[in-house]
Parts: structure tokens; C-alpha cells; sequence
């Protein structure tokens, strides 16, 4: 819960009032370089709760996703304190890359250190000055690059608190991931703060659906946490859960035409995909490994042996799955509630 006093980088936020604060980070050379957080401190007290986009810095759907929940109305009546980080990896988005200038991934450099590698002292910074100070984090992601995802949380379907946040946010899947090895979530979840991860669309585009469930869904989650007023509207529908995916992996290499879209159902042994030679007629049938859901996908026509092509999450009843993507895409873009927090409560 909220202390009387809430400082972040020695700049204190008086309750009812928003601030944007620049942490020094390590010069990019000789240029100093700052590390841009919105602080949104509601008048009365309630938990704390970050949301971080571009860790990877070729991510940017959520990117827009902070620029427009920055906006709303509705968070004039913030209880607790809201910090936003659209761009974490801000040497990464200067060259449209997923890594830092080291060529490493900062979301394998948690908790990071003051006398470690770049990346792991940019990574100490962002978690000592934020994520410690945090009850929650939501951390906005995209597939990598040449690659696309249904929108889906991805949490702890064991843990009780992320479990029920993670239906509340709406996006059509929910997929149980173990935590990797210096992640933000592994290491921020071992210090007791709970993460969601937010998977959506590819690295350097927008995608607006995902934008929009995205939105929609850090909207809810505040709600559920009494941080903004709760709406006792419709039964919300549970989004597909799945403990089980897999990607599956080109067994040789050549030209790669995909016969499937994300959020497309699939039997087990159904062909999703076909490999060509150009100057044969040879052809070689990718198979799904099971009956579910595909929530991944390569976007370039092309791949070498081993490259991932489709990610499926398992899934038995494919009625009710076709049934639940098709309510939650909808939902996005025409569902009267989720329009009302676009056109109307946008403070600008
Ligand atoms: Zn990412």
C-alpha cells in the first residue's frame, strides 16, 4: 500500500498529481541518455502498480497501448499510484532492435547490478527505482521479429491472485508459462511482485486489436484492484487456458506458405503449412501435433531447417475455442464499453 511520502528517482509525487521523471541511465557514449516514467499518483491511496513496454526494443505495440491508457478519463479517479514506462530498452529502440548495444536481451539481465554488463545495470535501475516499489507490473510484449501472437496473458495459472487477473484482463488466451531464468517476472515475482506479461502482434508494428484488448485490459485489471471504480456489467466470458504449446519446427528448409492464421483452430495431424522447393515439385506438409489453438506465427515466407512456424497451445473442444476467439476479437473493436474508454474519456 501507499506510503504518505512516494519519491522515485529523489522526486517526490504529491498525492493527486501526475509527473513525468527522468531516471539517468549509462551515456551512450558521450550522449546522456534517460530513462522517460510517467508517475499518474491518485488522491487517495491504493496499491502501486507499473506498466512497462519495450523491454525489448523492437516491441511497440505497448508502446501505444501506455500512450493511450495515459489518456483516458477514467483515470482521474485513480486510487493508488500508476507508473508508466512505454519505452524500458531506450538504446534498443534507437536501432529497431530487441537487445541492447551489448547484444544483450535485458530480459534475461534481472535483477542486475551496479558493476555488471550494460544491460544488467540498466536492469538494475528499472527494478530497484520501479518494479520494487510496485504490488503489480504489467509487462507489455510482441512476438519477435518476423513473427506474430494471438493476444494472451501469460502468468502462473497456479497462483491464485495473477490467475484471476489474468481472466479479468480479457485477451482471448491465457497461457500457463514457467517463469525463465532472469526474466523480469522470474525475478520480480521471487521478490513478491506479481507480473503479467501481455503478449500481442510482432515486433516493430502496430497492431490495432491487440492495441485495443491491451487497453481494455490493464483498464480492467486496475479495476479489479479497486484502483479504478468496478462496472457490474455483462458476464464476462473466460478466455481459453492452456498449460500446453508447442511450437512447431520446419523439418527442412525452403519456402514456407502458411495455410493457417492466428487464432485459427486445428486437428491434430492437420496440415498448417506447406515447405516448396521453386524449381521442384517437392513439398513438404507441416502437421499441428495435436488439436488446439494457434497463437503464434512466422510472417516471413521462408525458413531453414528448425525455424519455428506455428506456436499451438493445446486445446480439446475446438466449438468452444472458435466460440471464445471470435467473442474476444469482436469484443475489442465493437463491444460498447471498450468504445466508450476510447472516444470519450480521453483527457486530451
Ligand atoms: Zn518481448
Amino acid at each position: 500500500m501507499q506510503k504518505d511520502k512516494f519519491i522515485l528517482g529523489n522526486v517526490e509525487v504529491a498525492r493527486g498529481t501526475n509527473t513525468t521523471i527522468y531516471l539517468d541511465l549509462p551515456k551512450l557514449y558521450n550522449t546522456p541518455t534517460q530513462l522517460p516514467v510517467r508517475v499518474m499518483r491518485g488522491k487517495r491511496d491504493g496499491p502501486i502498480v507499473f506498466v512497462s513496454a519495450a523491454i525489448h526494443g523492437d516491441e511497440l505495440n505497448g508502446v501505444e497501448i501506455i500512450r493511450r491508457l495515459r489518456k483516458l478519463e477514467i483515470l482521474k479517479k485513480l486510487k493508488g499510484t500508476l507508473i508508466l514506462v512505454p519505452i524500458v530498452n531506450v538504446y534498443g529502440i534507437m536501432t529497431l532492435s530487441r537487445y541492447l548495444p551489448d547484444r544483450r536481451d535485458l530480459n534475461r539481465s534481472f535483477p542486475g547490478s551496479v558493476k555488471g554488463s550494460l544491460a544488467s545495470r540498466v536492469a538494475k535501475i528499472f527494478f530497484d527505482e520501479i518494479v520494487s516499489k510496485c504490488d503489480l507490473g504489467i509487462d507489455l510484449h510482441t512476438a519477435s521479429i518476423h513473427k506474430s501472437n494471438l493476444p494472451q496473458i501469460r502468468t502462473n495459472i497456479y497462483n491464485e491472485y495473477t490467475f484471476n487477473l489474468a481472466k479479468v484482463f480479457q485477451a482471448p488466451v491465457i497461457l500457463h508459462s514457467e517463469v525463465r531464468d532472469g526474466s523480469l517476472r522470474a525475478v520480480a515475482q521471487e521478490k513478491g511482485v506479481p507480473i503479467l506479461l501481455y503478449e500481442a502482434g510482432g515486433a516493430l508494428r502496430f497492431d490495432e486489436t491487440s492495441i485495443r484488448i491491451g487497453v481494455h485490459g490493464i483498464v480492467n485489471v486496475l479495476r479489479a484492484n479497486d484502483m479504478l471504480p468496478r462496472v457490474s456489467k455483462r458476464v464476462k466470458k473466460l478466455p481459453i487456458v492452456t498449460k500446453n504449446s508447442q511450437w512447431t519446427r520446419a523439418n527442412k528448409s525452403g519456402m514456407l506458405r502458411t495455410i493457417k492464421a492466428l487464432g485459427d483452430t486445428v486437428l491434430k495431424d492437420e496440415v498448417v503449412a506447406y515447405i516448396d522447393e521453386p524449381l521442384s515439385d517437392a513439398t513438404m506438409e507441416v502437421k499441428s501435433p495435436f488439436a488446439g489453438v494457434i497463437i503464434g506465427k512466422s510472417e516471413i515466407p521462408l525458413v531453414q531447417e528448425g525455424d519455428a512456424i506455428f506456436h499451438i497451445a493445446k486445446f480439446r473442444n475446438l466449438n468452444v475455442a472458435d466460440d471464445k476467439i471470435e467473442y474476444f476479437n469482436e469484443d475489442a473493436i465493437e463491444h460498447s464499453e471498450f468504445n466508450e474508454l476510447n472516444d470519450e474519456d480521453i483527457i486530451e
